[in-house]
């Protein structure tokens, strides 16, 4: 029997975090010197971790697979990253993004960890400003704000729609400081294929030189998965193409245990699918809905001939546009959580709605905002008020100044003017909420085995509010990690270099080579992304934005034939000791057939609905979770207002914090 002990500190929830800091172990810096870290990733969450880690005095060792630590993932991030500063004065404070954060989660996050994570946001504003991250600024020069779903004030910092991109050139620039100085041992294009453990602790990975194929052993005191999210197991996703669950699903294995597999967030906002042949879906950025307002139509006939071809949508009255979110959340309107607001796009498109030929896309509309800022502008230049045609000229200025890229890329995608007509948009996989499950310290349930960042699952419950990810993946890296790591290390300061001559090396790189032998060796008739694909359909069609029992059930014995199927028939041409994409890929697809097994049992044995799991049979007609005053695990926070209620489900959660397992459900 395996204890999950989350550590949460004793104390109120305000002081966990000082208190703790206070009296942890730590380990001295002469000392340091003699100690190795294998960091995994170079996100913002790896990213900020070695540079840190290394600025501190220990020995780093950091992995990625692209060519250079700036291409990870991280960079795609494209509207910002919250940070409780209250710059704007509009009441903003710790407890109110502790409070958001754990609510736009549904109540389903570590509330010790949330807390901590609201407490050095601010930390991570100033920290970035230092290295000269471009953040937005206004007109007297003071760091902007804007607002993301789910919360009622502006706190999130942003550099235009490339906030990600600016965050990650930070950490890049912190990293190489380390690297220059020999602190940080750089394996660019290395992939991680598993963990090494020795007498019951995470000592090394085994890795793939990716451009000669060599299977290397790399050993160290610790190890740091910061590996991101798994969205791809869905095949279509925003995330990038080369996003994968190997690293997680690889320590997994090794005993690391995993939480809230099917915890997926859907993001409302994303380029609607083309056709069949389309690989990667396009995000356009949550801050569009600060200005846009999401609308369908509210007769049917303006749908139809909207699809022949026959009317436009700037042609359809104001009287006749369903502004659904408005409608149904007043006090949120279009910033309603991700959960929600893609819920409430599907319910639509479900009911008929939907303006592209396929049903499945609703208008994300910048009119209102372009006349706005226009008229806001003449006013403010002193031009004609009474000229339409000037205000919109200069309302679509604003617009593009704060979100010119974005527009750019819609164009580029889809052929159409967004600032001339709405765009179309509809939810698509984003996020993964689930993740390795870490204690207080971020370790896993291996010790000295760490996860960090999106490959974590603590802080999220099952929505993540928008601009969050990013705040979490430096929180991990810049704040977090590097103290409470502190606490395992100082037990093995005498230890010494650890060997990679061990048996638990030369048996993990034995394993290693099998599997890569056998694929290479299969010969068999599909592709890899033939099976990608298929998962991806069984994955979106049965464990998507809603699920049910009997599609569950489907989707396991499905993934299960398919996974035999792909041991079977998959073809994977070229060899093991050179660069191989399609050997890469295959071997991150067998890991999606296994998760996504997982991934569909966690969703079946919950009776539930809350946020990015959404089980039909606890859900309302229009897509809301089922209200249940006796029993609060079982409804969607976001659709219960009651304080009382609320509190008692705060309770509730915290005696839930450490329980027993008996055993893992996956093997
Ligand atoms: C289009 C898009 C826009 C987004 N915009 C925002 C936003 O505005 N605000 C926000 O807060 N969040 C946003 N997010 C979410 C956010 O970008 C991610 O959650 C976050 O960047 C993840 O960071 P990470 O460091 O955990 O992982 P990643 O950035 O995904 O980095 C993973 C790293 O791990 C490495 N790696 C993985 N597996 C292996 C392996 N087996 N071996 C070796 N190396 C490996 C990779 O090479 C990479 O370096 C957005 C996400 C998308 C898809």
């Amino acid at each position: 029997m395996a204890s999950l002990n989350s550590g949460v500190p004793k104390g109120e929830l305000k002081n966990k975090w000082t208190q703790y800091k206070d009296s942890i172990d730590l380990v001295n810096p002469a000392n340091k010197r003699n100690i190795d870290v294998i960091v995994v990733g170079t996100g913002l969450a790896g990213g900020s971790a070695s540079a840190t880690l290394a600025e501190l005095g220990y020995n780093v060792k950091t992995f990625c697979y692209q060519d250079s630590p700036r291409r990870a993932h991280s960079i795609a991030a494209q509207g910002g990253i919250n940070a409780s500063k209250n710059y704007q004065g509009d009441g903003d404070s710790t407890y109110r993004l502790f409070y958001d954060t754990v609510k736009g989660g549904d109540y389903r996050s570590r509330e010790a960890n949330v807390y901590r994570l609201a407490e050095v946001s601010t930390n991570i504003i100033d920290q970035c400003v230092a290295q000269g991250v471009p953040f937005a600024r206004d007109y007297g020069g003071l760091l902007d704000n804007r607002s993301f779903g789910g919360v009622l004030v502006s706190r999130t910092f942003y550099a235009k729609g490339q906030t990600g991109q600016q965050l990650l050139l930070g950490a890049y620039s912190a990293m190489n400081r380390q690297i220059a100085r020999g602190k940080i041992q750089m394996h660019n294009r290395h992939e991680m294929l598993d963990v090494v453990i020795v007498d019951g602790k995470a000592r090394g990975i085994i890795a793939r030189n990716l451009i000669t194929g060599e299977i290397e052993r790399h050993s160290a005191h610790a190890v740091v998965i910061a590996s991101g999210g798994y969205g791809n197991v869905y095949f279509l996703s925003t995330n990038a193409m080369g996003s994968n669950a190997t690293a997680a699903w690889k320590v997994h294995k090794k005993g690391a245990f995993f939480a809230n597999p099917c915890y997926t967030q859907i993001h409302p906002t994303c380029i609607p699918r083309s056709g069949e042949y389309q690989s990667k879906l396009t995000l356009m950025s949550e801050s569009l809905r600060n200005d846009g307002r999401i609308w369908v139509p509210k007769r049917m006939e303006d749908v139809e001939a909207l699809r022949k071809g026959t009317l436009k949508a700037t042609e359809i009255a104001e009287e006749n546009r369903d502004y659904y979110l408005e409608r149904r959340y007043p006090a949120f309107g279009n910033l309603v959580p991700r959960d929600v607001a893609s819920r409430a796009a599907k319910e639509r498109c479900d009911a008929g709605y939907g303006v592209n030929k396929t049903g499945e896309a609703v208008y994300l509309d910048f009119s209102s905002a372009i006349t706005r800022y226009g008229k806001e502008q003449v006013l403010l230049q002193g031009e004609d008020a009474n000229d339409p045609l000037l205000i919109k000229k200069m309302g679509q200025e604003i617009v593009k100044s704060k979100y010119g890229n974005l527009f750019q890329m819609y164009e580029k995608i889809v052929d159409e003017n967004p600032y001339e007509n709405p765009m179309m948009i509809y939810p698509a996989v984003h996020y993964t909420m689930g993740g390795v499950w870490v204690d207080y310290n971020l370790m896993t349930t291996v010790p000295g085995l760490y996860a960090i960042g999106e490959a974590n699952f603590s802080d999220h419950g099952s929505n993540r509010l928008g601009a969050s990810a990013l705040m979490q993946g430096l929180a991990d890296g810049y704040f977090v990690l590097p103290y409470t790591i502190g606490d395992y290390l100082s037990d093995d300061i005498r230890t010494g270099p650890i060997s990679t001559d061990s048996p638990e090396f030369k048996e993990s790189e034995e394993n290693v080579k099998q599997l890569l032998t056998k694929l290479v060796e299969n010969k068999g008739k599909h592709s890899v992304d033939y099976y990608h694909k298929k998962l991806g359909n069984i994955m979106w069609d049965k464990c998507g934005m809603s699920r049910n029992e009997t599609g569950l059930n489907e989707a396991i014995s499905e993934i299960k034939e398919l996974r035999a199927d792909f041991w079977e028939n998959v073809m994977v041409p070229g060899g093991l000791n050179e660069l191989n994409k399609e050997l890469e890929k295959a071997g991150r697809v067998a890991d999606f057939l296994e998760l996504g097994e997982l991934f569909a049992k966690d969703a079946l044995t919950r009776n539930e609905s809350c946020g990015g799991h959404f089980r039909e049979e606890y859900a309302t007609k229009e897509g809301e979770a089922k209200r249940d005053d006796k029993k609060f695990n079982f409804v969607s926070a976001w659709e219960y207002k009651g304080e009382p209620s609320e509190a008692k489900l705060h309770k509730e959660k915290l005696e839930f914090e450490n329980i027993e397992v008996k055993e893992r459900s996956y093997k």
